[in-house]
């Protein structure tokens, strides 16, 4: 049997809509050229994101860049990540570039989905960076979640402090993160093919909250 096939970024995006998930608002660039055509429409500054199939971890390869101020920027660095990626793999079929608008500094959280053998759907919550890398510090719920036990759910985080509002922060809007987290929940149930969902970062904001990175694998059905 197949393994589990990402599948590209514009792609995940379509699922996030179907479930009333934000993204920023973004264009799909074939060149250079395009891409500062689509930063320039859709307003700086913008993030540029490699597309291919071949590509999982954008940073990783040189595939990401963010800050860009100007249609110029954007199509130098455009031309460089281009050139990066396919030099880093060099049979990497390259779709294009995400423009993407960039979204305003928040509380960086991952929320995901995933299929436990056992119990089926399921939903993960953690802190992003190093809270997830290192600490581990993440939570699991299976399919039905509740907003109530999405709570729960973010309570039980070793880094709630960070959402509540440490060092003199605001606390972020945790019904948003909660009701993101049933939407999660709700996709890995409807949709059988979903393997695995990745949105991380979401940026947790005060009010709100926006994911910056989806990352959707599906599994063949035959
Ligand atoms: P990767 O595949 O390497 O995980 P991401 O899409 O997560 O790539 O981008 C890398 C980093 O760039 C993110 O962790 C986030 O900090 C930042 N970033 C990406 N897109 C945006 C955006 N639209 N707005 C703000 N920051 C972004
Ligand atoms: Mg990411």
């Amino acid at each position: 049997m197949p393994g589990p096939d990402f599948i590209l970024e514009t792609e995940a995006v379509e699922y996030l809509k179907r479930f009333q998930i934000a993204y920023p608002e973004h264009r799909l660039a074939r060149t250079p050229d395009e891409a500062a055509a689509a930063a320039a429409q859709i307003g700086f500054p913008v993030v540029l994101k490699i597309v291919s199939p071949q590509v999982v971890h954008k940073s990783e390869v040189g595939g990401v860049a963010v800050e860009l101020g100007s249609a110029e920027e954007v199509r130098l660095k455009a031309a460089g990540i281009l050139e990066t990626v396919q030099r880093n793999i060099p049979n990497a079929v390259i779709e294009g570039l995400l423009v993407c608008a960039q979204a305003k500094p928040g509380v960086e959280v991952i929320v995901g989905g995933l299929r436990d053998a056992i119990f089926g759907p399921a939903v993960m919550v953690g802190l992003g960076g190093i809270f997830t890398e290192i600490l581990k510090d993440v939570t699991f719920r299976v399919y039905p979640l509740s907003e109530e036990e999405a709570l729960k759910m973010l309570g039980e985080l070793k880094g709630y402090p960070l959402l509540t509002g440490a060092r003199g922060q605001k606390a972020v809007d945790l019904k948003a993160l909660a009701v993101l987290a049933v939407s999660v929940a709700r996709m890995m149930h409807e949709c059988p093919e979903v393997a695995e969902l990745d949105l991380n970062p979401v940026l947790a904001y005060p009010e709100g909250l926006m994911p910056v990175d989806a990352r959707l694998s599906v599994t063949e059905k035959n």
